[in-house]
């Protein structure tokens, strides 16, 4: 059976219960590599999440080994090149030329989706068990708690690819601006036990204990009243804007995208030449 067709059935998984929806990425072969059809379907079921008011909170999780290695930058399913039913306010960038091609992509598929996401009405629970690499720390940073496992770690390699960061420039909100220079200007992975030093995820247990340790935050936060925790996400989101978030956030979405123009300019590739391999590959050399 072909990827793709492999891929016709449940690449997200739903489900709720006691007051939580668990969604749940489920492309394990491809340590859940987030291509356009996930992105869109994870939309489809934050929006289930949302609507149900039987709902109060919800969990994000990967299947298998890995949270996410990322968008998917190599795989046969990658369909970066199709045209997408869009969510947010931008026009279709398949049939685009130079770079409007990926800024189109971009400012919907990653930057517009996590801001979505990110303002969910509901809290959000991301549960990381190894790696949490790139687009993946997207996924994770823009739900509001972040549960791991001791085996998790997190990385930013992108700058391996003259690249600012990822799309959701959210690093100097999630680490001090002085590691979040480390973190990017390395591409090292950073443990769980570090991470939690930081303050970037809430909790750190064991692997087996991983999924009891965030369902049972999920339900004891589920007690709370709708509109209150609603209320105080927002306040909280609308703090961190006021501190500049969403305007430093806008800078870098600039930035990465000349920076993603340069590349192509210089060797006719936006990504300047790389894939999941070969960052595999050149992380591996320099030992992150
Ligand atoms: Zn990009």
């Amino acid at each position: 059976m072909s990827e793709q067709a492999n891929e016709e059935v449940d690449i997200i998984l739903y489900s709720a219960a006691d007051g939580v929806a668990t969604i749940t990425m489920n492309r394990p072969k491809y340590n859940n590599a987030q291509n356009g059809r996930m992105t869109y379907e994870l939309d489809d079921a934050f929006r289930r999440a949302v609507a149900d008011d039987e709902v109060k909170v919800i969990v994000l999780k990967g299947e298998g080994k890995h949270f996410s290695a990322g968008h998917d930058i190599g795989t046969p399913g990658r369909d970066i090149h199709l045209p997408q039913e869009r969510v947010t306010m931008n026009y279709d960038h398949s049939n685009k030329p130079g770079g409007e091609f990926l800024y189109a992509r971009e400012a919907e598929a990653y930057l517009g989706m996590c801001r979505r996401w990110r303002d969910i009405p509901k809290p959000t629970i991301a549960c990381v068990q190894g790696a949490c690499i790139a687009g993946g720390l997207m996924l994770a940073w823009v739900c509001d708690l972040i549960i791991a496992s001791d085996d998790a770690f997190f990385s930013d390699p992108v700058v391996r690819m003259g690249i600012p960061g990822v799309e959701y420039f959210a690093h100097p909100y999630e680490l001090n601006p002085r590691i979040a220079k480390e973190f990017l200007f390395t591409g090292d992975r950073m443990s769980a036990d570090r991470a939690y030093q930081m303050g970037m995820v809430n909790r750190v247990v064991a692997r087996d204990e991983l999924a009891d340790t965030t369902q049972a935050m999920a339900e004891k936060i589920a007690q709370m009243p709708r509109l209150g925790l609603a209320l105080t996400k927002q306040a909280i989101n609308h703090v961190e804007d006021l501190q500049g978030k969403r305007n430093g956030m806008e800078a870098a979405f600039a930035w990465h995208h000349f920076a993603h123009s340069h590349n192509d300019l210089i060797s006719g590739d936006k990504l300047g030449g790389h894939d999941a391999k070969s960052m595999a590959a050149e992380n591996k050399k320099q030992g992150s």
